[in-house]
């Protein structure tokens, strides 16, 4: 194989012991080497020993130090489109799932593959110019069998109930057919899948680890991105795999028999494969790889001779009875140093977007290259036939209309026309305006009628009447038998309990029916958008606690306008559509203003012109002697009346216009703030635990499913001082946790559930404080 590319990564961590060997195994100073002397110890005369020089030597480090030294880089790398590989080896017990899942029940002490979705899911949030799918897989060979470790969770797309294969990809990668592929929004969605993908893992007795997986896992994350700022055509795709390997140790120092042996048989089997298949890689001259002589190492042929960046994670026991074991790993390891990989971006081009786009580009250099002739040939005296005219006038009203995208150009005649038609239909729209200026009276007298609550008709109302105080509010007023059907049917909140649903509907039957503190709590000038922003309203102390994973405020105002406050929100929508139409009334009454004070301006000046040429020239009189007038005269007259008259009618349509639009602004600006301070209401009310709950989660176990942020905060602290953490990496710990505890005692309730349906007697007992691992070997 080629020695071009860059080299794996290997890291050697040790697992803490209280018995560390130190006459055998030496971490020298630069913390990349391991000295291991021979089994006879330093103090013997005879000394010998073999160095093991590695990228980094991880002697009692923290999760949180494996991550960063570790996986970080690796984990971001796929943002920019490189495929990454993490896998953990090492014997039975010396800490590969701790590294790679960690403990699924103490916050701090969660593994690589939690903290890689923390990231991830951070990442896809930052970067805003960005869209991204996240998908999610979990795999375990047992015994040379694939299986699917979520094909219990639906809609998962790609499963199929055969038998699961590697197949060999295209681009030299390989993909497991049949495995499901999960898409998830959120680090809470993609924790739950963790945790129902490590529930549903064969567990194997062990004489070295009771709880040991006797399988390799492997957790993939999928990604693709797209660019929302350059060409849609192209995008890129990387895949992260997190690989818990099975133990390394020897047959016979497991002393197991019957079944738990055969399944050592096999994974001894792999692991051998796998050394050759490194054995392989590591040597230049070698052309073939026996990628497929086994079904772990054929599912790793593109991590491990690929496009990848991958590491692997050596864990070892620092004890002096395991020596040979953690000599054999250091070797592995050692030979792993020596393989290469070549990185390289996973961009791909949507075919389908750019065959779009390029005859979009085509149709339009055709259009310019016509443009361009007939330009220079001056060809301009072409008359368009009657049906051409026509179409030209469709195209345009289809164009106006949303339904044509845009106009072909043809000709310089086309264009010509194409003009016209727009003329045609602005002159049309003026004149239309107008005309519904001047029936407005009707109207009126029609909603004084009616029930005053829609804001179109109370406001009609208002300006016959000019009373716009007396309406009150106005505002979600009118049918308050309809909302509370609507306030019947709650938003559903996960996890919510029934109690928290009543309490919410008890907040809100106090809706509406007056708007007493609503200027107090919320300015007028606010907008929706401000929503995203603020704050949550100060609360009484007690009921600063708040419920599990509260969405983002923008999410619960979406959720909260089209279900608890939809009423209000159409509204509001009303409000504003009457608010905008009065508004362009407002401006097209100023214009027809405007243009008359003009026309009466140069009738008044003709006139005086006119009386002036008279006055001259002497004036006209009738055969009684009497002054006559002349038509020319007697028509400017006309004009300056009927121009008056439509003058004051004008002036009189705009003060009321402008009532109507003031008193829209106000209606307006008090539904906005009465949707906002109902939401701000909702939210806290809809996030909050009861306080019968939060006593309940004082007092004793965790209560499967919600952990509030105090608690979560208090179990980090249990492991680690923050110091002097930054503010907000405290903040979004915080969240994160609840995010993590929540799944987790999620898969212990749906473990629990699963456990009463097979044995009852089985479950009994407090939960919450279970270890998963001990609940697994129930289950097994
Ligand atoms: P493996 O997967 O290699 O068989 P595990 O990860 O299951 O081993 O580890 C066995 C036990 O040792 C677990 O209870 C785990 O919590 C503990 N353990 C392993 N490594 C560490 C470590 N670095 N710090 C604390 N506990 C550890
Ligand atoms: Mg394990």
């Amino acid at each position: 194989m080629s020695s071009q590319g860059s080299p794996v990564k290997v890291y050697i961590r040790i697992r803490p012991t209280a018995n560390f060997a130190h006459e055998l195994i030496e971490c020298l100073p630069d913390q990349q080497t391991l000295r291991v002397w021979s089994k006879k110890g330093k103090r013997n005369n005879h000394q010998s020993s073999r160095l093991f020089q590695l990228n980094g030597v991880l002697h009692n480090a923290s999760q949180e130090d494996i991550y960063d030294g570790v996986a970080q880089s690796v984990v971001l790398g796929t943002f920019g489109g490189y495929n990454g590989t993490i896998i953990c080896f090492g014997q039975t017990g010396a800490g590969k799932t701790y590294t790679m899942t960690g403990a699924a029940e103490t916050y701090k002490q969660r593994g690589i593959i939690p903290r890689a979705l923390q990231e991830i899911f951070q990442e896809v949030a930052d970067r805003v110019d960005h869209t991204f799918s996240v998908h999610l897989s979990f795999l375990e060979i047992y015994n040379e069998t694939i299986v699917d470790l979520l094909s219990s969770v639906k809609h998962g797309k790609g499963s199929h109930s055969g038998v699961l294969t590697v197949v060999e990809e295209p681009g030299g990668g390989v993909s497991v057919k049949g495995l499901s592929l999960h898409l998830v929004h959120n680090e809470e969605e993609a924790l739950n899948l963790l945790f129902e993908g490590e529930m549903n893992k064969i567990i194997g007795e062990h004489a070295l680890n009771k709880h040991s997986s006797r399988s390799h896992c492997i957790f993939t994350v999928h990604i693709e991105s797209r660019s929302r700022t350059l060409s849609e055509a192209k995008y890129i795709t990387s895949k992260l795999n997190l690989v818990d390997l099975a133990g390394s140790e020897r047959l016979g120092k497991t002393g197991s028999e019957g079944q738990v042996q055969m399944e050592a048989m096999y994974i001894n089997k792999s692991l051998s494969f796998l050394e050759q298949v490194i054995l392989a890689l590591a040597d230049s001259r070698r052309e073939h790889v026996p990628f497929r002589q086994c079904k772990l190492t054929h599912a790793l042929k593109d991590s491990l001779g690929g496009n990848c960046n991958t590491v692997l994670v050596a864990n070892i026991y620092g004890e002096g009875t395991q020596i040979e074991e953690t000599l054999s790993t250091l070797r592995f390891a050692t030979r792993m140093k020596c393989v290469k990989t070549k990185p390289l971006i996973n961009e791909h081009v949507d075919p389908v977007l750019q065959v779009q786009r390029l005859e979009k580009e085509i149709q339009f250099l055709k259009e310019e290259l016509s443009m361009c002739n007939k330009l220079s040939n001056r060809v301009s005296n072409e008359v368009l036939s009657e049906t051409q005219v026509e179409e030209v006038r469709s195209q345009v009203q289809r164009y106006l209309s949303g339904s044509l995208v845009e106009i072909p150009i043809v000709s310089i005649a086309q264009i010509q026309e194409v003009f016209a038609q727009f003329k045609k239909v602005v002159l049309e729209q003026q004149t239309k305006l107008r005309e519904q200026l001047c029936p407005r009276n009707a109207r009126v007298e029609k909603a004084m009628n009616t029930t005053p609550f829609t804001v179109a008709e109370a406001l009609e109302s208002v300006c016959a009447v000019g009373k716009v105080e007396s309406f009150g509010y106005g505002l979600g007023l009118a049918e308050p038998s309809r909302r509370h059907r609507r306030e019947a049917s709650p938003k559903p909140s996960k996890g919510r309990k029934d109690k928290q649903i009543s309490r919410k509907e008890g907040a809100l039957s106090q809706w509406p029916v007056e708007n007493t503190t609503v200027e107090a709590a919320q300015p007028l000038n606010m907008s929706e958008s401000d929503v995203t922003t603020q704050e949550p309203q100060r609360q009484d102390p007690e009921q600063q606690h708040r419920t599990d994973s509260p969405p983002p405020k923008a999410e619960a105002f979406e959720d909260f306008k089209a279900e608890r406050g939809s009423e209000i929100n159409r509204i509001l929508k009303e409000n504003k559509a009457v608010l905008l139409d009065r508004t362009s009334q407002l401006r097209t009454l100023t214009d027809v203003i405007n243009v008359t004070k003009r026309d009466l301006d140069n009738i008044t000046y003709e006139l005086q012109l006119f009386r002036e040429r008279r006055k001259s020239q002497g004036q006209f009189v009738s055969a009684e002697g009497e002054p006559v007038m002349e038509e020319a005269e007697l028509s400017l007259l006309m004009q300056l009346k009927k121009l008056k008259n439509r003058y004051r009618q004008a002036y009189e349509d705009l003060r009321c216009t402008k009532t109507e639009v003031s008193y829209c602004q106000h209606l307006v600006n008090q539904c906005r703030t009465r949707l906002l301070t109902e939401f701000e209401s909702w939210y806290n009310e809809s996030f909050l635990l009861p306080d019968e709950v939060l006593s309940v989660l004082e007092a004793g176990p965790v209560r499967p499913g919600h952990i509030p942020v105090d608690k979560a905060l208090a179990l980090m602290e249990d492991d680690e001082e923050h110091g002097d953490a930054p503010c907000h990496k405290l903040q979004a710990d915080s969240s994160s946790a609840v995010l993590f505890y929540n799944a987790y005692n999620r898969a212990l309730q749906r473990r629990g559930s699963r456990q009463a349906s097979q044995s009852p007697d089985s479950v009994r007992g407090s939960r919450s404080k279970i270890k998963l691992s001990s609940i697994l070997s129930i289950i097994r």
